[in-house]
């Protein structure tokens, strides 16, 4: 079953003389519990697309359907409760909140929502991602693997369609990112969680299901590793 459908996605960002075609004419699916890499020269694209999936910004053509909705048919305001309850994103220096808790981090999403907190899927995420200590900590007062940790509590606490990461591990040295790498792995092999990771390593890459290769906004390369 196809997770993600994109259809002739297009993306140009200005007008005129400045304009910069940052997607051209992309077209792929993703299939639930996938775990896809992107790789790419830096200013390909790759932020754009994964940006798209993700219903941050909007295309200037074609459409993308994440489990069958047509997320940029959304309003606005239907379109942030989308990416609230279907996206999880990790980005390379996490995007914590700094004056919340790890807890309330977490968490921050669903209470968005206004939705109650799940307390035993909380429990379970934070125990796979051993942040049951520094719950009340600031994210200051944690690590950088341990502030990627919490990311990818708050990534997934609401049950995400997809989990789209942006070099997660950019920030990271060898021994964090291994560590944040297997822990995204768990997640997508034990849940059946639906994984896009943007990344420069190769070693990260070869660790996916399928590598797709962004060149100048287009899909150069589109390779199973592991149907
Ligand atoms: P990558 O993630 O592969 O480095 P990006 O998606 O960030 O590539 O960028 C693709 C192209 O679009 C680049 O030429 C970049 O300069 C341009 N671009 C990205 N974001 C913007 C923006 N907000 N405004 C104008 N140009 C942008
Ligand atoms: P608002 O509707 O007020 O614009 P956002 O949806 O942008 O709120 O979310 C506020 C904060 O929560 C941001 O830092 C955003 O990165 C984070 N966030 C919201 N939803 C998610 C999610 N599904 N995964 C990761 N972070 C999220």
């Amino acid at each position: 079953m196809n997770i993600l459908q994109i259809e002739n996605l297009s993306k140009i960002y200005g007008k005129g003389e400045t304009a910069v075609k940052a997607l051209d004419n992309v077209s792929f699916s993703v299939k639930k519990g996938e775990f896809v890499a992107i790789i790419g020269p830096s200013g390909s694209g790759k932020s754009t697309l994964l940006h798209l999936l993700g219903g941050v910004d909007r295309p200037t053509s074609g459409k993308v359907f994440v489990d069958d909705t047509d997320i940029y048919e959304l309003n606005e305001t239907q379109l942030a409760i989308f990416r609230r309850r279907q996206i999880g994103l990790i980005y390379q220096f996490y995007n914590l909140i700094p004056i919340l808790t790890v807890e309330e981090n977490i968490t921050l999403p669903v209470l968005l929502d206004e939705h109650k907190v799940d307390q035993k899927k909380f429990k379970e995420v934070v125990e796979i991602l051993g942040l049951e200590n520094r719950l009340q900590h600031l994210p200051n007062q944690l690590s950088g693997g341990q502030q990627q940790r919490v990311s990818i509590g708050r990534a997934l606490i609401s049950h995400p369609a997809l989990m789209l990461a942006d070099e997660p591990t950019g920030n990271l040295d060898s021994k964090n990112s291994g560590e944040i790498m297997e822990l995204l792995k768990l997640f997508n092999k034990t849940f059946n969680q639906t994984l896009i990771v943007i990344t420069h390593d190769e070693r990260i890459a070869l660790q996916a299901d399928r590598i797709i290769a962004i060149e100048d906004g287009r899909v150069a390369k589109d390779e199973v590793l592991r149907p």
